[in-house]
């Protein structure tokens, strides 16, 4: 049997945090994941790029690890929101708001290399291809769990387990937390053009009839499409050739770049909205896509799964018993409005302008409209669509503990993480 004090489910970008987070501050913690980690970013088929908060950043700035994202990362200077077939557009700039950008467009597959490369620096033991199976009542301060991997059954046990296992979650399910599940009638293209244009920091979202258009800026002069859509219509464009699908997306986005080319492959990501109804059960907590699933049109979902990482990271920092239910019931009291704030407009979002009969394309044009001479009403909807919205700091405070427990360590040249 293997023990340790935090077992993390889920080697996706907010398990691998939090673990590296937890190994950093002298918590032993083993991470299974089912796949294999990404350390090399050319070979990751993820064709996202991720519209990180302030806050985000903040995040990975206190960890020291936005030195190794920054290169790849491309400020956002202007969110521009419009409709199609409306004349309204809600725009916003950095400078009107006094910050050098809005927020930072990072690709998915750099996170994944980086955080796949701190995991061995921070002391993290790594369990991959080992598949979640099972888990035990908890007894005696511990919890234990089955997983399988090439060498078959493996028991686990730890005074707390994460479930970070995304939003089909196998340890949600196991532990008996039901979801609120809606499938949204719509998948998402993601793949990257090149504008004739230079985009100058500029972040497109366009609501057409069929679901939500975003453009958003990258390095080399690219731009993430992210392309919402009913499946069947996902299913024709996907099948179309590179040429044809960007002259469509092209149809739809307008010449206000210049031609459009494509610059890569495409990706394709099945939405829905999921929310669990607990974000915690005994010596077990859920974090990031396991407790809260949001249709990409906000661009909120890793924004809100790193506030998860900060608060539950900064709890057990705090606390000698990582499972302790205080820390758990702490942990969820500070985060439920925040995700059910998120998840709502997020949901309006995505299904209120999708409204395509009777006066909606009116109304939302003339509120456009309105919208952009209303500043507060301006910043809300443009952070809100773009997923700005800044994080409190504060949260963060318990984090650099975490920095100076490294360094001593480092020091020291002790080990975690013991096989029992
Ligand atoms: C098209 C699109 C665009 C998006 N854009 C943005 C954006 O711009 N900004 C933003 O903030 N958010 C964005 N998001 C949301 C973001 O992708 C998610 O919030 C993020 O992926 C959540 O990460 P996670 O680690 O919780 O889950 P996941 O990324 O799903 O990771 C889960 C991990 O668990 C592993 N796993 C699964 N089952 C098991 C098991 N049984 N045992 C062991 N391991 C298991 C998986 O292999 C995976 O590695 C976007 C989402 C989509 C779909």
């Amino acid at each position: 049997m293997l023990r340790s004090d935090v077992l993390v489910v889920g080697a996706g970008p907010v398990g691998a945090l939090l673990a590296c987070i937890l190994a950093r501050a002298g918590r032993s913690v083993l991470l299974a994941e089912r796949g294999r980690l990404r350390p090399d970013a050319g070979s990751n088929p993820d064709t996202r790029g991720y519209a990180l908060s302030a806050g985000s950043v903040t995040l990975f700035e206190d960890l020291g690890y936005w030195a190794a994202l920054k290169p790849f990362a491309t400020p956002i200077r202007e969110v521009h929101v419009s409709r199609q077939g409306t004349l309204g557009t809600v725009s916003m700039d950095a400078d009107s708001q006094g910050v050098s950008a809005l927020g930072q467009v990072v690709p998915a597959a750099r996170i994944d290399a980086v955080l796949a490369g701190e995991l061995a620096r921070a002391g993290v033991r790594l369990l991959e291809e080992t598949r979640f199976e099972s888990l035990a009542p908890a007894q005696r301060g511990r919890r234990q769990a089955v997983v399988a991997g090439a060498d078959g059954d493996q028991r686990i046990s730890a005074r707390l387990i994460v479930a970070a296992d995304g939003i089909r979650s196998a340890a949600r399910a196991a532990a008996g937390i039901d979801v609120l599940r809606r499938r949204y009638d719509a998948d998402a293209l993601v793949f990257d053009v090149r504008p004739a244009r230079a985009h100058q920091g500029r972040a497109f979202e366009r609501f057409t009839p069929e679901g939500p258009l975003a453009l958003l800026p990258q390095s080399d002069d690219r731009m993430n499409v992210i392309w919402v859509a009913p499946t069947d219509v996902c299913d024709r464009r996907q099948a179309l050739s590179e040429f044809e699908r960007v002259a469509e997306l092209q149809g739809h986005f307008g010449w206000r770049l210049g031609r459009l080319q494509a610059a890569g492959r495409v990706g394709r990501f099945l939405l829905e909205q999921v929310r669990a109804r607990s974000l915690y059960a005994e010596r077990l907590a859920l974090v990031g896509n396991v407790a809260h699933g949001l249709h990409p049109v906000a661009g909120q979902g890793l924004n809100l799964s790193l506030r998860d990482v900060a608060t539950l990271a900064a709890g057990i920092l705090r606390a000698d018993d990582p499972g302790a239910r205080e820390v758990l019931a702490a942990y969820a009291a500070a985060r439920e409005s925040d995700i059910d704030r998120v998840a709502a407009a997020t949901d309006f979002l995505a299904r209120g302008m999708l409204a395509d009969g009777g006066l909606m394309p009116h109304v939302l044009g003339a509120g456009m409209l309105a919208l952009d001479r209303l500043e507060p009403l301006r910043r809300f909807f443009a952070a809100q669509a773009m997923g700005l919205q800044p994080q409190p700091r504060h949260l963060l405070r318990a984090l650099p503990a975490a920095r100076k427990a490294a360094a001593r360590r480092g020091a020291t040249g002790r080990s975690r993480g013991a096989p029992a």
